[in-house]
């Protein structure tokens, strides 16, 4: 992993404030995976447990414009640009996915709006056959300035990534970002038809547990997805990430104590990896996002594209196959979808963090959130 570790780790101890264990999940049951390697019927792409997989976060970059306390440590080091996947060599993964039946495309990073040639790969993907849906995860500082593009591109939604309205608590947990830029990126989101306009808080015990108040009153006023979620542990920065989890269970409560009472929507069953919850009078909708608590594995139709190149089967564990060298080597669409075929039928069943295994090889930024 490129950044230098020690330095920054001490500085993520030291903010640490009630330290806790993770607790343990909820998981659901699952099935004993079939064990002869199925071939897509039908152009459907297939992993042992009976998952339909057909959706890829493609991480555009690792590199970012903040410096989130629970994401990366402020001297991160990114990797070299040509050790990235230029565009060229993505638009030929994507066009494999695409012969896999992939037809969902969410672009992430890192910072997706700091990768060169945004709306021209956006454009690309928009023109591949049998795509329905692109849209983006982003921290919205550059959207004001990209939401018409992007739009124009094709563009369908974003989810923004907005931790706290307090400008002080913000920038205590970006680092560097300015509140204003993310909502003025959110109101351009929504005036060139980005519906709805999601916002993603990670909530951060000692740093941000209060801001939900503001955030979740959003939603009497506008017609937004405000989304909390529980943090997750990778890494170097697993340490952090596991003290200062909250989970959905204390959000909700917090919520309720502050604000009003959670009107359960869509009969308590999942949107994508969210549970919804109206406030009463609300016009927005609030989510919960409980991966550590909760996992929503059963329901997992997602794997990775890492912006070095690798194939990643699932956010919370290691394994990967790597595209990069068979691609540098001269491979085509054809052969790269039949490796990603094979691999994605060795898709693990899910995470196991109540069982102290944290995925050790990558932070978030650098698999693509
Ligand atoms: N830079 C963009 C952003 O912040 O929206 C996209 C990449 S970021 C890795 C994607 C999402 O993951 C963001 O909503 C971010 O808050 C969230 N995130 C980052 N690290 C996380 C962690 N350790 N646990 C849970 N969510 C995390
Ligand atoms: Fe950057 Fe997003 Fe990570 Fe924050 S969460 S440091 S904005 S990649």
């Amino acid at each position: 992993m490129h950044r230098p570790g020690g330095n920054a780790r001490a500085g993520m101890e030291q903010v640490l404030s009630t330290p806790s264990t993770i607790p343990r999940a909820r998981h659901e049951p699952h099935e004993v995976p079939a064990s002869e390697p199925g071939l897509a019927s039908a152009g459907r792409t297939m992993d042992a447990f009976g998952r339909h997989i057909h959706y890829l976060r493609v991480s555009l970059t690792d590199k970012c414009n903040l410096r989130c306390v629970y994401c990366m440590p402020e001297q991160m080091v990114f990797r070299p640009s040509d050790e990235l996947l230029s565009d060229e060599e993505l638009f030929t993964v994507l066009r494999a996915t695409s012969l896999l039946g992939f037809d969902k495309y969410r672009l992430t990073g890192g910072e997706p709006t700091v990768r060169p040639n945004l709306v021209g790969i956006v454009g690309e993907i928009a023109r591949m056959p049998g795509v329905r849906e692109i849209t983006m995860t982003t921290n919205g500082l550059r959207l004001a300035n990209l939401a018409v593009p992007l739009r124009q591109a094709g563009l369908q939604r974003v989810n923004v990534s907005l931790d706290s309205l307090d400008e002080q608590k913000y920038h205590r947990l970006t680092r560097w970002g300015h509140v204003g830029d993310v909502l003025a990126g959110i109101n351009a989101a929504e005036a060139v038809g980005m519906h709805p306009v999601k916002i993603n808080c990670v909530v951060i015990r000692g740093y941000n547990e209060d801001s939900m108040t503001d955030l979740a009153r959003l939603t009497y006023e506008h017609d937004w997805q405000v989304r909390f979620l529980e943090v997750m542990p990778f890494a170097d920065v697993a340490d952090f990430q596991q003290a200062s989890i909250v989970t959905t269970q204390e959000m909700m409560r917090y919520i309720e104590s502050t604000v009003d009472r959670l009107v359960e929507l869509n009969d308590g069953k999942l949107d994508g990896e969210a549970r919804l919850y109206r406030l009463p009078g609300a016009r927005g909708e609030i989510g919960f996002i409980s991966p550590v608590t909760v996992p929503f594995c059963a329901s997992c139709s997602r794997v990775r594209l890492t912006a070095d190149g690798t194939l990643r089967l699932c956010l919370l564990k290691d394994g990967e196959l790597d595209l990069k060298t068979p691609l540098r080597r001269g491979a085509g669409v054809d052969e790269l979808a039949e490796l990603m075929r094979m691999a994605i039928w060795h898709k693990p069943w899910g995470h196991d963090l109540s069982h102290g295994v944290i995925p050790q090889n990558r932070i978030m930024s650098e698999i693509g959130g």
